[in-house]
């Protein structure tokens, strides 16, 4: 039956849960929508937040500057760093090393881009390792960090420098908080009890307090992390597990003491059942160990996290668990799941402040009236469902993609079958090192081909139209880029200059 349309606008959004999806939400939606719209967020201290979700991805730049927030004062008071990319060891065989680097490699020539050129001279023993034509993935391990400078010439490596950000993920909540509510959200302090639904269309009516209170509104966000409250719980829309394809579903976290200068990229090192992250940050180190439950024991993951440790642990390791998936829909009536409540890609690619973002984006752009238009819903469902589909394959890769014989784990991922989506993604790249974004998904050439080849996936040939260009000027093109990258990178000041020089936070 088709529900009756009021046409009413909304006036009140409820936020339920404030980690960072919850106050990255109110935030962007009191800035845009102005006082216009009554944003209220609920979240209760005695629960709290995951408190991880330290490294993010470039687009997050996007996000603050449509928040208009200072890029040195973000990173100052969330202690933060900078960084280009993420250090792969041990992934494609123990002893291997790569770096997954934002930006650009090398650079493109007429039709094709920057690789093909590169695999044959790669074929004629010319070419160095993919990562050296990339000025990301060179200043990486060298510690070296600037954003692009006003000055850099227009094409040139430096100008073309795309970065993210290492944060303290509790700090950062609280930054966002603090804008938020300037901006007019209004915050309640209280542990949600019931949800409450309308008898007719089944829309939420409002969510029940401990201490009796219920706050209503004409739309509700879920931004209550694992707990699901209102799509899972309330609304009970069903989960997707994927864990048969990335069966890590433990996590210990734990800071350690800083030792040296933070490094300029999150570094993931493949363990036995998992891997292990490190992530610097001015006033200390975070890490984790990430694995399957499957096939490693808790004890066994927290002996392997803390004797890889940079410095002293200042912490118990802190256990979570999750389930990696996705709710069937992450709008439904009029709730929509933001954040850890609609699901979780596992943290290999620090995707899930960007969903986060996206997820925040669609919101507003497809903002519905108090109805909630079928129509709206589904776009942004499939949209939805597109963009995980699209990373989790990008994730599986990681796994997948390996030559690892040396446990359980790694004989399952490495033998086990995965979406067609992905194979047909595999075997283009074999066949003559082709890539084709699909459409708006997340991540793009330079980050399919460098974890491609990084995990030793290599094409059989190139592209054709390679040959047109005479072999000496394909040696000199791909000679000109190394040089120039090198020459670039020379001019960029150690990470921790930079920090100094821009955004040092207290007791940093
Ligand atoms: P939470 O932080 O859990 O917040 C939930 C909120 O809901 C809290 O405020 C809580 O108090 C409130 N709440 C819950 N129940 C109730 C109730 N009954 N009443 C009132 N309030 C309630 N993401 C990245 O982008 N990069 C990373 O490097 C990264 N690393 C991660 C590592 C691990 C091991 C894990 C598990 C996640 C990681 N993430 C990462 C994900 C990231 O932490 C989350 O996506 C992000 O913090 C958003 O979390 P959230 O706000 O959805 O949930």
């Amino acid at each position: 039956m088709t529900q009756q349309q009021t046409g009413r606008p909304i006036r009140s959004i409820a936020i339920i849960g404030g980690g960072s999806a919850g106050w990255m939400a109110a935030a962007a939606i009191s800035k845009v929508f102005g006082r216009q719209i009554d944003v209220t967020l609920v979240e209760s201290d005695e629960i709290g937040i995951i408190g991880v979700g330290e490294a993010t991805v470039p687009h997050l730049s996007a996000f603050n500057r449509l928040l208009g927030i200072d890029e040195a004062e973000f990173v100052r008071q969330t202690q933060g760093s900078f960084k280009l990319g993420i250090q792969f060891n041990d992934w494609g065989r123990i002893g291997d090393s790569y770096v997954h680097g934002f930006g650009t490699i090398g650079r493109d020539v007429g039709l094709l881009p920057f690789h093909q050129y590169w695999l044959k001279a790669r074929a004629h023993g010319r070419g160095k390792d993919i990562g050296r034509y990339s000025i990301n993935t060179v200043a990486a391990p060298l510690d070296k960090f600037t954003a692009p400078p006003s000055d850099a010439p227009p094409n040139s490596p430096l100008a073309e420098i795309a970065y993210a950000y290492h944060f303290d993920a509790t700090l950062y909540a609280r930054f966002l908080r603090r804008r938020a509510e300037a901006q007019g959200a209004r915050r309640i302090e209280g542990k949600v009890i019931a949800v409450h639904r309308h008898t007719d269309n089944g829309f939420v009516e409002s969510v029940q307090l401990e201490n009796g209170d219920h706050v209503e509104a004409d739309l509700f966000l879920d931004c209550t992390g694992f707990r699901s409250l209102l799509i899972g719980n309330a609304l009970g829309v069903d989960f997707d597990d994927w864990t048969h394809w990335l069966p890590c579903d433990r996590a210990l976290a734990v800071p350690c003491e800083k030792v040296g200068p933070p490094a300029p990229y999150t570094r993931s090192t493949a363990r036995e059942a998992g891997w292990q992250w490190r992530i610097p940050l001015q006033h200390r180190t975070g890490n984790g160990h990430v694995y399957s439950s499957q096939f490693m024991t808790d004890d066994r993951a927290a002996d392997i996290l803390l004797a890889n440790l940079d410095g002293k642990a200042q912490a118990d390791p802190r256990p979570l668990r999750f389930t990696t998936g996705k709710r069937r829909k992450l709008w439904d009536r009029n709730v929509i799941a933001i954040g850890l409540a609609g699901g979780f890609l596992e943290p290999l690619e620090s995707t899930a402040i960007y969903l986060v973002q996206a997820g925040i984006n669609r919101v507003m752009s497809l903002f519905p009236n108090a109805d909630c238009d079928i129509a709206l819903q589904n776009v942004y469902n499939e949209q939805t469902d597109f963009e995980y589909e699209r990373i989790r394959d990008f994730l599986i890769l990681h796994y997948h993609v390996t030559q690892r014989t040396d446990s359980e784990f790694w004989n399952y991922v490495r033998t086990m079958r995965i979406p067609d989506t992905l194979q047909s993604y595999i075997d283009l790249f074999v066949a003559n090192g082709q890539f084709f974004r699909n459409g708006t998904e997340m991540f793009g050439l330079t980050s399919w081909v460098q974890v491609m080849l990084g995990q030793g996936l290599h094409p059989r040939t190139y592209h054709p139209a390679v040959d047109w260009i005479a072999d000496h000027d394909l040696h000199a093109l791909v000679d000109h880029v190394e040089k120039v990258v090198a020459s670039n990178v020379s001019l960029m000041p150690a990470h921790e200059q930079f920090i100094a020089r821009c955004c040092a936070a207290p007791g940093g």
